[in-house]
């Protein structure tokens, strides 16, 4: 028995070297320098950082890869892409880059590599101006909007559904039982609106686009930060992604990105595509 456990072991140790070696690290550098493009895939409906704007896909995200993609010296073309496809676009080599305020996480840094932080987060709850509800716990029992495959997504649903502690025992989610139930929609402005006509109780998203869909409502919504019973909070980070072991191409974008937190470019563009150039 042992010894057909170490051939298996063996046998999976080969594959994964193999795999590595052989592999395609996503698009190369060099793949981008040759076909004279560096295409990256975003979802346009998260401002400040990606949003159509006069018919084009502008925001932070996007001149962060302007920038990259003038340091490599080639073309930029976004993409506008569900986001739950993107780590899958940049893994099969579809798509150098995925930029679309990615939260970095230990689960999809096993699928891609991310950059450096280039900014931080927290989970935000927006509800209509009139709503009773003005705290995480007071999501019990509602209706609760957010985008696909997203923090907010795997937050509210481990609430609703529970998750499994590593023995495989179920360990039950704070909604659990209460009646809440989770809806996901494309970006989070699809589901703000649906908090008209009490479709959606509560929307969960990332903070500025909280803030912005809040901004543009006409006074309809309010939102807040989203605290758990105990205190925390839900701090994240943003990183743009590149296909596993693509590290010629990270190199430029970390360097392209220290120089911009280090001017304070980063910030600039916040604010631009916050108060100057805002999503219709
Ligand atoms: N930061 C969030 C995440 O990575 C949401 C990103 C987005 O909706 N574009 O899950």
């Amino acid at each position: 028995m042992k010894k057909i456990i170490s051939i298996i072991l063996v046998a999976l140790m080969l594959t994964t070297i193999l795999a590595s070696c052989g592999g395609k690290k996503g698009q190369t550098l060099d793949d981008i320098k040759k076909s004279g493009e560096l295409v990256v895939y975003t979802e346009a409906g998260f401002a400040p950082f990606e949003f159509v704007y006069n018919n084009e896909v502008v925001g932070v995200d996007i001149a962060i890869c302007e920038e990259i993609a003038k340091e490599i010296g080639v073309e930029l073309v976004v993409k506008d892409v569900a986001f739950n496809t993107i780590l899958g676009a940049i893994e099969s080599g579809k798509a150098a880059i995925g930029a679309a305020g990615i939260t970095i996480t230990p689960e999809r840094a096993e699928q891609v590599d991310f950059s450096m932080p280039y900014t931080t987060s927290k989970q935000y709850i927006i509800v209509k101006v009139d709503s009773d509800i003005a705290s995480y716990a007071d999501l019990a029992g509602k209706k609760i909007g957010v985008q696909l495959g997203t923090s907010s997504d795997f937050i509210i649903s481990d609430a609703i559904n529970g998750t499994e502690d590593d023995d495989g025992n179920h360990v039950a989610g704070d909604f659990e039982g209460t009646g809440a139930t989770v809806s996901t929609y494309a970006n989070p402005n699809l589901a703000a609106v649906n908090l008209e006509g009490d479709k959606l109780d509560a929307v969960v998203t990332d903070m500025l686009p909280a803030q912005l869909i809040v901004n543009n409502s006409n006074g309809a919504y309010k939102c807040f930060e989203l605290v758990y019973p105990d205190g925390s909070l839900t701090d994240e980070s943003y990183g743009l992604c590149v296909a596993k072991g693509n590290t010629e191409l990270m190199e430029v974008i970390n360097k392209v990105l220290t120089n911009l937190i280090e001017t304070g470019k980063i910030d600039e563009y916040i604010i631009y595509y916050s108060t100057e150039v805002v999503a219709d």
